[in-house]
């Protein structure tokens, strides 16, 4: 006897739920590919993917998803889904915006391949989040993947959690993903065979995965601060000294620890008694601290080189901060104990215990960084034509703009970037001239080192990739065509 309708129902639902309650990477995927076969869906048929899903997995709890789904992709400028339905993209990188750029574009009824060289998330550091990024990702379901996403007053996010939830996000609009790859370098289109002959490809490592023979028209750049596309100058700003430490306990999630207040960065940085009274009491100078508790108990603080030599943190003193941070000049040991005993003054010694969580590397969970230098790309994007064949190439995220991590501007101007791109590719698709595109990307990403929680639009309903219902007073042709010709490549790359 066959399965009754009602059977069939709870297995897909179950499938789905195996799917949605994964906790690894590895994991998602392969309850993805199970769910994939035994509902017998084509992944790879990016355009009817969502709708087959949905029609195979109905069981009630799903139906609060699929309506917010729906609504998202009821927006009027993804076209119902034809906005960009001749474009191939290729996205570097699965970190937040490479995730984000991703489900834009799947919206925008692109097909989209997004490659990782990692097959684990694993940073347990804590993304804080804008009021609009929490509000964009409630509305793509944040809730139904986590539920313990933003609740109350809560505006942070581990960065591990959220790469988790835009994964599983992008899978389901029809995003295809592929780990253990990793991008090594753009392939030219063959000069002499014209349109006709291939396109736009990538080598990747290895060498033989199947990716190695797709064509795009789009590549994006969302491989993090050590963006690895050719053709984009890097801006330098060199501030003062700034060394950031960012360490994270275990949270066993004990009323105990529950009380414990976190300290918000925009208020402390401005709290002189209380860095008097950390330096008086332990020797620590710092010049900010933010605590939020999340998976684990996350700390990020920015420390005087000073007090990190006189507590013997930094073993020798020199000019240079690559070699005054080199691992061979730091005390592992000493580090631990000053991030500790920061963390437990901060928070008043209210914490019972502070057992450092384990990274990826097996080991304590602490992390000493220079943010004396920060990088920005000069510019988002450019095309390069080759053999007849156009490609438009952009950035997005820490491969665009670095952020300060004690400020947290990292997922809520690299999600900006993501739409502003995502509003790149549909005008592509619809045919824009390079110059105008390109010079009005460049108006756009002139705004972003500017925006703030406070200047971007409050009305975070109404937003969309339009430009215009995120920026107030949004002046997109303040660069001109003219000025953006050397970022249409003609020929060899440089
Ligand atoms: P990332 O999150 O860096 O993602 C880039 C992805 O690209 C990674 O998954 C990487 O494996 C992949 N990749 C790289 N090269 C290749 C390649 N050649 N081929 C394929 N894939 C590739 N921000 C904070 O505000 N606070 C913090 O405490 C903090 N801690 C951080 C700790 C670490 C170790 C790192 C790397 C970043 C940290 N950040 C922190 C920055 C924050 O993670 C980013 O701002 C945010 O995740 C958005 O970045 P992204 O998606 O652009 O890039």
């Amino acid at each position: 006897m066959g399965e009754t309708e009602d059977e069939r129902t709870s297995q897909a639902g179950q499938l789905f739920e195996n799917f949605m309650q994964a906790t690894t990477c590895k994991g998602t995927l392969q309850a993805f590919s199970v769910l994939c076969r035994q509902l017998e869906l084509n992944p790879s048929d990016h355009r009817g993917f969502y709708s087959s899903l949905k029609a195979a997995v109905t069981y009630w709890k799903v139906k609060a998803l699929w309506g917010k789904l729906d609504k998202r992709a009821s927006h009027k400028e993804y076209s119902k889904g034809k906005a960009c339905a001749d474009t191939r993209c290729l996205i570097i990188g699965g970190g937040p915006c490479g995730f984000r750029t991703a489900i834009e574009l799947a919206l925008l009824g692109a097909k989209v391949v997004l490659i990782e060289k990692r097959d684990t998330f694993s940073r347990n550091n804590v993304l804080h989040l804008w009021p609009y990024t929490i509000q964009d990702l409630r509305d793509l379901g944040a809730k139904k993947f986590y539920g313990k996403f933003c609740a109350g007053s809560i505006d942070h996010i581990s960065i591990r959690q959220l790469q988790l939830m835009l994964l599983k996000i992008a899978l389901i609009v029809g995003v295809e993903v592929h780990v253990n790859v990793e991008f090594a370098k753009l392939l030219e289109p063959p000069e002499d065979k014209g349109t006709d002959g291939p396109g736009w490809r990538v080598e990747v490592r290895p060498a033989d995965h199947l990716i190695s023979d797709y064509e795009f028209d789009v590549i994006i750049g969302a491989d993090g601060r050590r963006n690895t596309l050719d053709g984009f100058k890097r801006k330098e700003f060199r501030g003062k000294l700034a060394i950031a430490i960012t360490a994270n306990f275990v949270n066993r999630n004990t009323t105990a620890e529950a009380k414990v207040e976190e300290i918000s960065g925009v208020a402390f940085i401005f709290n002189q008694k209380f860095f008097l009274e950390l330096k008086e009491e332990t020797g620590i100078d710092l010049e900010n601290i933010v605590y939020y508790k999340d998976n684990t108990h996350y700390f990020v603080m920015t420390a005087k080189k000073q007090s990190l030599l006189d507590k013997g943190v930094i073993i020798n003193d020199y000019i240079e901060t690559e070699r005054l941070l080199a691992s061979s000049n730091v005390n592992q040991e000493a580090l631990l104990s000053y991030a500790r005993e920061a963390a437990d003054f901060g928070t008043n010694y209210q914490l019972p215990s502070l057992d450092y969580a384990i990274n990826h590397y097996g080991q304590p969970d602490v992390a000493m960084f220079d943010f004396t230098c920060m990088y920005a790309s000069e510019n988002a994007a450019l095309v390069r034509e080759k053999g007849g064949h156009q490609l438009l190439v952009a950035l997005v995220g820490d491969s665009l703009l670095e952020p300060f991590w004690p400020m947290g501007t990292g997922c809520a101007r690299g999600f900006l970037a993501a739409f502003d791109t995502a509003w790149m590719i549909k005008g592509w698709a619809q045919g824009k001239g390079p110059l105008d595109l390109l010079s009005e990307r460049e108006s756009l990403y002139r705004l972003l080192p500017q925006t703030t929680a406070e200047n971007i639009s409050k009305n975070f309903e109404q937003y969309t990739i339009d430009p215009a219902t995120r920026y107030p007073n949004l002046n997109s042709t303040c660069v001109r065509p003219h000025q953006v010709r050397h970022l249409y490549i003609n020929g060899e790359q440089d």
